[in-house]
């Protein structure tokens, strides 16, 4: 049995993660390529904790929009609900409104490496996954698992919640990823067209010869790490 892995890419790094250990490659200041295996300190848990925001942040929108007074009077409710709650709540969104339009503009101008380490995760993942890490050069940069592949998927739940004037975008649209991944996902033809021609116009690229030598270096530690894990 093998492992199944996901991954995350940053302009300076990419991170590949197992069941109980993550990988991140990435670049220090001189531009020398390294490798780190860390344990997960929430790997016991089986999903990942991170979607837990989605269904707290519809919740907190659900309660903005329910009042129908002015957004200050609202932030003032949350504020009595829990100390600051309200503009912290009120910031968190800004700066993730901030970060998504940040990283568009990053994957519309190119002019950084945040495609390469995509390419890289995406390559190193599949090989790992074929185990075949030592011909990860011969596996494609592109994947049928990405993000990009579920936006059309995402773009229609979307406009369904907006029809219906229903809240819960988040945790909808999650749900709706999730379902599709353990279900009909393969056969999602307008998904994968359009993920991959995303993926191959703006979101991936060839990586480095060093970023590949780092990364299978890295990859075979954690699939050793991974299957020994799987002996215990
Ligand atoms: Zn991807």
């Amino acid at each position: 049995m093998t492992t199944k892995y996901s991954g995350i890419s940053f302009p300076n790094s990419t991170h590949v993660f197992g069941r109980n250990c993550a990988l991140k490659i990435y670049k220090d200041k001189k531009g020398i390529v390294w490798h780190r295996i860390t344990k997960r300190w929430l790997g016991w848990i089986p999903f990942n904790p991170v979607i837990l925001l989605f269904p707290l942040i519809d919740i907190v929108i659900a309660i903005l929009l329910s009042s129908g007074d002015n957004i200050t009077d609202s932030v003032d409710r949350l504020n009595l609900i829990f100390p600051n709650l309200g503009s912290a709540f009120l910031l968190v969104v800004f700066l993730l409104e901030l970060t998504a339009i940040g990283v568009l503009i990053y994957m519309v101008l190119r002019k950084n490496d945040q495609c390469k380490w995509h390419g890289l995760e995406h390559r190193l993942i599949a090989a790992a996954e074929h185990d075949s890490i030592d011909t990860a050069e011969y596996f494609s940069i592109i994947s049928d698992r990405c993000g990009a592949t579920y936006f059309p998927t995402i773009f229609v739940v979307f406009v369904f919640l907006t029809i219906l004037n229903t809240g819960g975008f988040l945790t909808l649209a999650f749900l709706a990823m999730f379902i599709e991944a353990k279900t009909f996902h393969p056969y999602n033809k307008i998904g994968l067209r359009f993920g991959r021609w995303l993926q191959k116009k703006y979101t991936t690229d060839e990586p480095d010869h060093e970023m590949m030598i780092a990364g299978k270096e890295g990859m075979k530690e954690l699939m050793e790490m991974e299957n020994r894990g799987l002996q215990e």
